[in-house]
């Protein structure tokens, strides 16, 4: 469908080279979108780039911390000389951590932060003069469960999740009269390496089973349609919404 044909577009996913940020990559390369898959892990990119181009997909794997306002710059430059534009940025990268709050470390705070929630402005305003030049783009980030609940165990977290659904409307509403939607992505359970240590927990995982209506984990690929719909002009009229993909858990 011509609504969410993405071809001639270029993507920018960060955390791209496995669990959620690659199914989401693999949905909008099969929608025809140049990728440009961001991580940390050489290998990881170089494994992620290969299976994409693989399947014949455009896709280039760039060694970035998106912490680093530097290694953010450098991606942008090496995506415009490999693509010269850009439309498209997702910012999915992100790390758990916490603790009980009371005993909470300063730094285990200032890394959850940096990376879950600074980060998404820094790659969102190293972005902007791109997708403004452009006549307009798509800004979508990925926020959580722990974005709507509180958690006793990982308070950073859900603190950087929750900011990035204010963070979201409000570059949505700066940024709207430049024909720029942000959006956001709020997974339910879904398995990837992040979730393995609770998936591993039976007690655990049998208490996240029964609290989800489909009583399933979400596949990382389940997240690749929403991502699509946003990604795309299907969604031109949407902005500054924060959408669960998440088996009914939020609504219970
Ligand atoms: P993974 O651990 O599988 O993936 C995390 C990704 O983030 C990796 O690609 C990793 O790449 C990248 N990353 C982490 N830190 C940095 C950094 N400083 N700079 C660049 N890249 C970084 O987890 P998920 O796929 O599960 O998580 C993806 C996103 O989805 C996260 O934001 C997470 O919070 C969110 N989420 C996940 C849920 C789930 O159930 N799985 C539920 C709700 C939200 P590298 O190792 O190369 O740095």
């Amino acid at each position: 469908m011509k609504l969410f044909d993405l071809k001639g577009k270029t993507a920018i996913v960060t955390g791209g080279n496995g669990g959620i940020g690659l199914g989401i990559a693999r949905g909008l390369s099969e929608a025809g979108a140049n990728l440009v898959i961001v991580g940390r892990n050489v290998q990881k990119n170089q494994k992620a780039v290969a299976s994409l181009r693989a399947e014949n997909r455009s896709c280039l794997g760039l060694t970035c911390d998106v912490s680093r306002k530097e290694d953010i710059d450098r991606c942008i430059e090496e995506t415009l000389t490999e693509f010269g534009r850009i439309d498209i940025l997702v910012n999915n990268a992100g790390v758990s951590g916490g603790g009980a709050p009371e005993k909470l470390q300063d730094e285990v705070w200032d890394e959850v932060l940096d990376i879950n929630l600074k980060s998404v402005l820094k790659f969102s305003q190293a972005v902007y003069p791109h997708l403004k030049s452009a006549g307009g783009g798509k800004i979508i980030n990925i926020g959580s469960m722990y974005s709507i609940f509180g958690s006793p165990t990982v308070s950073p977290y859900a603190a950087s999740k929750g900011g990035v659904i204010q963070l979201t409307k409000s570059l949505a509403v700066a940024w709207a009269r430049q024909n720029i939607q942000v959006n956001a992505l709020l997974p339910g359970w879904i398995s990837t390496e992040m979730t393995a240590p609770a998936m591993d927990n039976k007690a655990f995982y049998e208490l996240i089973i029964a609290r989800t209506p489909v009583a399933r984990f979400g596949k990382p690929e389940e997240l690749a349609g929403a991502a699509v719909f946003l990604a795309s002009a299907a969604s031109d009229f949407v902005t500054g919404i924060s959408l669960p993909v998440d088996g009914g858990y939020s609504v219970t």
